[in-house]
């Protein structure tokens, strides 16, 4: 037994797990409940299996081979993102797509099949995965890629960790001159100015989110600011903008009562105004602060105290901007506030997985601290907001979504379900199809 969680830290439920290595990958016990288990950056319990045996992927963690002209890389599947660019930005490559932490292996973003703020322009990272080996529980292993395997292929892309155990993968980079991007910062008031920004940098830069004050309400409602960026193209700014190395941890988890309305407007009132100064002026920006702002403080999700909290990321189609715009009122009515309101347009590249959660639409993610009872009912009726727009969930962020609500979000599921190794499962698919 051992203290595996999931980011949103709520209470855990004991997990038993095995470690792994190269050489034995075989799942050779008595177990029949397997799950994999990357590095716990999923929110809810989309990677915590507590009646069966986790997988801990953690010690598969080794570079297999790097063609570095042509930018593809072979590695295990426990590697790290930030291992990853640690070894190639040195040599003029970078991830074709990262989420918002690099603290994730390279086999949990595949079952995420994980998007950033390129999905505009380049889609998921299923997109760029060229190959894997999977491993079933009957001890087959499988190479799948587009040409090879492809129902499976596709399956595990986005499978949430339920078809079987990738062991390493292998995935074309992108080239980049230096460590550092242009980035411009520009304030907006509502959706409506939210899209005419987003649809003018959608082809002029690679990479776009913004950040939305989910707490002001009155003459500030939706107020936020729209961050855009491209990988600087000279060689070297290195040597007049250095990285900060300002490191910061939460030592221990904040009281109950700090956490409140007041605290919450508070911070996001004061980064508005910080960040707002920054308007108009294009800042060159070291890739750490702008692809991962928050993991510059260690165990921030400590800031949410022992109870947790619970990330909600969906996405509504564009044609259904009067539904967001409700959802977002039922946000700021709640008083439940979030310091983390990203806002995203996700754009039209088909993800190659057959469960991804990324479709065109207007996405938003919020971190809502968790009041009990109070904080579920407010999520439940914003789930019933997201199905009548014809959206989604993400399942990665979730710890409480139904049965019917995934049908909903997921009507592809009954497909999905003849490529589930029979026998891997985990406490989010027992809930939403168990
Ligand atoms: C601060 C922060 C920001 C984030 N930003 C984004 C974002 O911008 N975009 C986004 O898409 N996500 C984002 N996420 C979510 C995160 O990227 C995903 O949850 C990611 O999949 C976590 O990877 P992990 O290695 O920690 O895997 P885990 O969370 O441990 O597992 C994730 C899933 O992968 C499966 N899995 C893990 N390893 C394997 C393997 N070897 N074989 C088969 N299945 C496997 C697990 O069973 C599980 O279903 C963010 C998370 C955090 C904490």
């Amino acid at each position: 037994m051992s203290d595996y969680r999931s980011w949103g830290y709520t209470p855990p439920k004991k997990q038993k797990a095995i470690r792994l290595n190269w050489k034995d990958t075989r799942l050779d016990s008595d177990e029949n409940c397997w799950l994999p288990y990357g590095n716990g950056r999923s929110y809810g319990d989309s990677c915590l299996n507590s009646q069966g045996r986790l997988i801990d992927c953690r010690s598969l963690n080794k570079f297999i081979s790097f063609d570095k002209n042509k930018g593809i890389l072979r590695c295990e599947a426990g590697v790290k993102f930030n291992e990853i660019l640690d070894t190639i930005i040195p040599l003029g490559w970078f991830l074709p797509v990262t989420p918002g932490t690099k603290y994730v292996t390279m086999g949990g973003a595949v079952a995420n099949d994980v998007h950033g703020k390129n999905h505009h322009q380049d889609g998921t990272i299923g997109r760029h995965i060229l190959s894997f080996e999977l491993v079933r529980s009957d001890g087959t292993r499988l190479l799948c890629s587009p040409t090879t395997n492809q129902d499976l292929f596709r399956a595990t892309i986005g499978g949430l960790g339920l078809t079987g155990l990738i062991t390493w993968v292998e995935i074309k980079l992108i080239p980049v001159k230096s460590s550092f991007l242009d980035v411009e910062t520009v304030p907006f008031k509502g959706l409506r100015e939210f899209l005419v920004l987003s649809n003018d940098s959608n082809a002029r830069y690679q990479y776009s989110v913004a950040w939305l004050d989910c707490v002001a309400d009155g003459k500030n409602f939706m107020r936020g600011l729209f961050m855009r960026g491209n990988h600087h193209s000279s060689q070297s700014p290195e040597t007049t903008h250095k990285k900060k190395n300002n490191h910061l941890s939460v030592p221990i988890n904040f009281p109950k009562w700090s956490i409140n309305r007041r605290s919450i407007a508070a911070f996001n009132s004061f980064y508005y105004y910080a960040n707002k100064r920054k308007a108009g002026k294009t800042a060159v920006q070291h890739y750490d602060s702008f692809f991962y702002p928050l993991d510059s403080i260690d165990h921030w999700n400590r800031i949410y105290g022992g109870q947790g909290f619970y990330q909600y990321q969906f996405v509504v189609p564009l044609e259904k901007l009067n539904i967001m715009e409700e959802i977002l009122h039922k946000i700021v009515s709640s008083g439940l506030g979030s310091f983390l309101a990203v806002l995203k347009e996700f754009g039209n590249h088909e993800s190659p997985g057959m469960l991804s959660f990324p479709r065109p639409g207007i996405c938003l993610a919020l971190d809502f601290s968790n009041r009990g009872a109070f904080t579920l009912d407010v999520l439940q009726e914003l789930d019933q907001l997201v199905i009548a727009a014809g959206g989604a969930v993400y399942p990665a962020k979730d710890l409480r979504m139904s049965t019917q609500a995934f049908k909903s979000f997921f009507p592809q599921a009954k497909e999905f379900t003849r490529f589930i190794d029979p026998n891997f499962s985990s406490d989010f698919w027992k809930r939403v199809y168990g």
